[in-house]
């Protein structure tokens, strides 16, 4: 559809935004919908994070994507949050209803998608989470809040046991946080359900590693796998070859996507085709 004088905007604020596949995906999905709406990337510095959500409100914005380095910074210019948004501390979609600025977590629901797309209910589940970065907030808190038993493991042992108490002061069953070694690695995973790396072992220079050993790797365990570039890790590859059945981090970022247009739109997103869409974007940059 045109740009018009009613064509109403979205878009993304981060720094850098230039290589998000974020425009292509949402713009696509108006175009199957023959949505009035428009996409736009907005690179935006650290120091211009309050002016950036001033400018929302004077240009009647609906919506916006935040990432990386604002989905913490973005909050106290906001003036609601979703619950779970705030127990995990970081907005990746804000919502503008009239003038009034809700801020969500939808990396959080985007992780649990494909999960609940193939009958994987994560209560009382027992899960391992590798990494305790950014990313792995937001889905520990989703799969806590669910009502999953987790042992989380990260290299840096204390950023894990960290996250861990800020997980039990809001959630009874709470989490464990260790080390990242293969003793843990194996003695968690013996009798896991699913198993989530969350760090960036595997991504673009590093694609020949896996933060994951082969051995460790259970048939019909779930390996779940957030890194997205390459499409296909070599963890998935092994977790495949060891009969896992794998999820791969396209499908997150297609569904982070979906959640945020459907409170923006108020419409089911055309998820298929968002899913499309990532995986077209990243077999071009392959
Ligand atoms: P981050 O905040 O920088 O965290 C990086 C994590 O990886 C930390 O736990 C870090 O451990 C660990 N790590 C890095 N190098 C390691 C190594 N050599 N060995 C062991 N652990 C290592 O990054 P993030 O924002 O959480 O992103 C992590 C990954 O998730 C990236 O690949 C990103 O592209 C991907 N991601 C995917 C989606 C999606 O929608 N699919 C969304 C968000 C992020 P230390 O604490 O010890 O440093």
């Amino acid at each position: 559809m045109d740009i018009s004088g009613k064509t109403i905007v979205c878009g993304l604020i981060g720094d850098p935004v230039e290589h998000s596949m974020s425009p292509a995906m949402q713009n696509a999905a108006f175009r199957e919908l023959n949505l009035d709406y428009a996409y736009v990337p907005f690179r935006v510095r650290g120091e211009d994070i309050g002016r950036a959500i001033a400018g929302m409100r004077a240009l009647g914005l609906r919506g916006l994507n935040v990432t990386i380095p604002h989905k913490m910074a973005v909050i106290p210019f906001l003036d609601g949050l979703d619950a779970l948004a705030g127990k995990i501390g970081a907005v990746n979609t804000i919502v503008n209803d009239g003038g009034t600025l809700t801020g969500y977590n939808t990396d959080a629901g985007g992780f649990l998608q494909p999960l609940l797309e193939r009958g994987f209910n994560p209560e009382g589940k027992r899960i391992v989470v590798v990494g305790a970065g950014g990313a792995a907030r937001g889905i520990t808190f989703a799969l806590v809040d669910k009502g999953a038993r987790l042992v989380m493991l990260n290299r840096t042992a204390d950023r894990a046991r960290a996250l861990a108490e800020q997980l039990c002061q809001h959630y009874p069953q709470g989490a464990e946080g260790m080390e990242l070694n293969e003793h843990n690695l194996a003695e968690s995973s013996a009798n896991a359900d699913m198993i989530v790396n969350t760090t960036s072992v595997g991504m673009g220079a590093s694609s020949n590693e896996t933060p994951i050993p082969r051995q460790v790797l259970r048939r019909g365990a779930l390996v779940y796998d957030i890194v997205y570039n390459p499409l296909k890790t070599k963890l998935i590859s092994e977790a495949a070859s060891a009969g896992c059945v794998t999820i791969s981090g396209a499908e997150m970022l297609a569904w982070q996507g979906a959640l945020a247009f459907e409170k923006w739109t108020a419409r089911k997103a055309p998820i298929e085709l968002m899913k499309r869409e990532v995986i077209r974007h990243l077999r071009n940059e392959d």
